[in-house]
């Protein structure tokens, strides 16, 4: 029985285009086949999360991690009685937006645009890709998803300014996201989090000692891990801590959300709509060892001297591509040159470059911008 403050794809605000309604998948099912069967979607497997695979086949990539943001999504909307087909969409589209080399990227195409006085952000790509890139269906452009998902897309990482963001006013900026958006910021975070301590051992940038001595809540599930199983092999220890600070992370925000969902008094969506903050959360206890969970990665792995040279040859391959596109025009795929009837140069160049795989961009950039440098070298 979902919770009242739960949605229910009966009470949807519909899609853009109206549609029969189909005999036996709601629509927020119809919602989830239509990203699971996207081109986006299927992007995210050549897509960079942390690492590049070269040095593993075992680092996430967006997809995998993408599969884990959703397992974690459903277990908690069905403890918290939300709507699970609701949840499992949105954390299932929520990273089709990224550009090719993870956060990298993202910051070198945001550069290159606000050279123009415009901006980058994964979230409103996201919305574009399924607004309008994804041509599948004869009846419409994108995906038309329901209004609940495009909205969770816009809300889940956190609120808009509806001055700053005139052209998302049918979003009701102005409230809070329902629950089912407010959960995926979240699980993203804690799947990401448990999994980057995972890869940064296995990239050999982490130690599982820096991580035990570093991170306290790490640190207590390990020792318990140790006292249980004294004589599994290191690896199986570290583990068996992963596994439980993972539990610890998903159970504490089950637990803390359900007593605030409890004490708020909501009672419906529109409740939840209106409510001044936030009702997802972990105990202050918990958050506070996820900021340091949280600081401990970035000072060690995302912002480590190991990780840099990657980035740079990212932001490098970007901006170079970026420029070239800019300069030749002609260089565009026919269906981007149809686009410059309606938008501007940069951000057909850069709509173009967003929807490319860590691959492609490589590709693209060897064959427009490395090639050409070693000719002039050479000449
Ligand atoms: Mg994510």
């Amino acid at each position: 029985m979902p919770a009242p403050y739960a949605l229910r794809a009966e009470d949807s605000r519909g899609r853009r285009y109206a549609e029969p309604r189909h005999p036996y998948r709601n629509d927020f099912q119809r919602d989830r086949d239509r990203v699971v069967h996207s081109r986006a979607f299927r992007r995210l497997e050549n897509k960079t999360q942390v690492f590049t695979r070269r040095h593993s086949d075992h680092f996430r990539n967006r997809l995998t991690h993408t599969i884990e943001v959703a397992q974690i999504s459903r277990t908690i909307a069905a403890e918290l009685r939300l709507n699970e087909d609701l949840v499992e969409t949105l954390a299932l589209v929520h990273d089709v937006g990224h550009p090719p080399f993870g956060h990298a990227g993202e910051r070198a195409l945001d550069g290159m645009m606000r050279r123009h006085g415009d901006s980058f952000n994964h979230n409103l790509h996201a919305l574009r890709i399924v607004e309008q890139f994804e041509q599948r269906y004869a009846d419409f452009p994108g995906l038309n998803l329901t209004f609940e998902v495009r909205e969770g897309i816009v809300k889940h990482s956190g609120e808009h300014r509806p001055s700053e963001f005139p052209q998302l006013s049918e979003y009701l900026l102005q409230l809070r996201a329902p629950l089912e958006a407010q959960m995926i910021d979240l699980t993203d975070e804690i799947a990401y989090s448990t999994a980057d301590l995972d890869d940064g051992v296995e990239a050999m940038i982490l130690t599982r000692e820096q991580i035990r001595e570093s991170v306290p809540l790490f640190g207590v599930m390990h020792a318990e891990a140790a006292r249980l199983y004294p004589d599994a092999p290191e690896k199986l220890q570290f583990n068996e801590a992963l596994k439980r600070l993972l539990d610890c992370l998903v159970s504490d925000l089950i637990d803390n959300s359900r007593k605030r969902i409890s004490d708020s008094g909501v009672q419906s969506v529109e409740d939840v709509r209106e409510f001044p903050r936030r009702l997802l959360e972990f105990s202050p206890g918990v958050e506070e060892e996820r900021g340091r969970l949280r600081d401990f990665l970035h000072r060690n792995l995302y912002f480590s001297e190991d990780l840099r040279p990657e980035k740079e040859q990212a932001e490098l391959v970007i901006t170079e591509l970026f420029d070239f596109f800019m300069e030749s025009r002609e260089a565009l795929p026919p269906s981007y040159q149809e686009k410059l009837l309606h938008e501007p140069l940069y951000r057909v160049v850069c709509d173009y470059i967003a929807g490319m795989t860590d691959n492609f961009v490589s590709d693209q950039h060897r064959r427009f911008c490395a090639a050409p440098r070693r000719a002039r070298l050479s000449s």
